[in-house]
């Protein structure tokens, strides 16, 4: 009997400890939860962006990206040249029965071509149906939030960095050009250097009157 009225004080004092606090229940699914937009949802993949290079297939710790291409050839940019060989994507899945979401497949894809997206409502009542095949992966995209913004003080990334720096390089060079053209152009136009004779006739012909005047 002890023992039950020691139990009912510690629920009742449990009780009023929270009974001020917020309440932490979500209203699922009356109520979208609020969630980062980085959260891990699922995975989307932009198919424009994939050359079909297997390394998320080979990064991927559950075997659960199924790829599969074919090479095309094309012909040669300009008469004369080489045809060139591209990989021609088939097919793209991801089995997320299978994946446990640790991206790394995100993370190596050297092309962007695999993002994370929000979306979670996609259980299934068949375990087979989450095999996500390119289409449903590729409309997943839509739902990807953009990326964030640039921390203000980190480092410019190096293209912009180096983009940057020709630019500069130019408009130093066409400064220094403008400046050696408006140099030569007032060298030209500068009366004092214009035609040094015209001033000596003058001078002479003020010689001549006055000795006119003389005589
Ligand atoms: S998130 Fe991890 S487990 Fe899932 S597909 Fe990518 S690499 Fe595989
Ligand atoms: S790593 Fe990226 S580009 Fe390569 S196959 Fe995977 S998704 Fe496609």
């Amino acid at each position: 009997m002890a023992v039950l009225g020691r139990g009912l004080i510690d629920g009742l004092r449990v009780t009023a400890k929270t009974l001020g606090r917020r309440a932490v229940t979500e209203q699922y699914p009356d109520v979208q939860p609020e969630l980062p937009p980085r959260s891990r949802g699922v995975i989307a993949l932009m198919e424009e962006n994939c050359t079909s290079c297997m390394l998320c297939a080979r990064e991927c710790p559950d075997w659960c990206i199924y790829i599969e291409s074919h090479k095309e050839t094309l012909p040669p940019a300009v008469e004369g040249g080489r045809e060139r060989n591209r990989n021609v994507l088939d097919r793209f899945a991801i089995d997320f029965s299978l994946c446990m979401y640790c991206g790394i497949c995100i993370e190596v894809c050297p092309f962007d071509a695999l993002e994370w997206s929000p979306e979670f409502e996609y259980a299934e009542l068949d375990i087979k149906d989450l095999l996500h095949e390119k289409d449903r992966l590729r409309e997943w995209f839509w739902t990807v939030p953009p990326p964030v913004a640039l921390d203000p003080a980190a480092e410019k990334p190096k293209e912009i960095a180096l983009a940057q720096k020709a630019a500069d390089k130019r408009i130093t060079a066409r400064k220094a050009a403008e400046i050696v053209a408006l140099a030569e152009d007032s060298a030209t136009e500068d009366p004092a250097t214009e035609d040094p004779a015209t001033e000596d006739t003058a001078t002479d012909d003020t010689a001549t009157e006055d000795t006119g005047g003389d005589g």
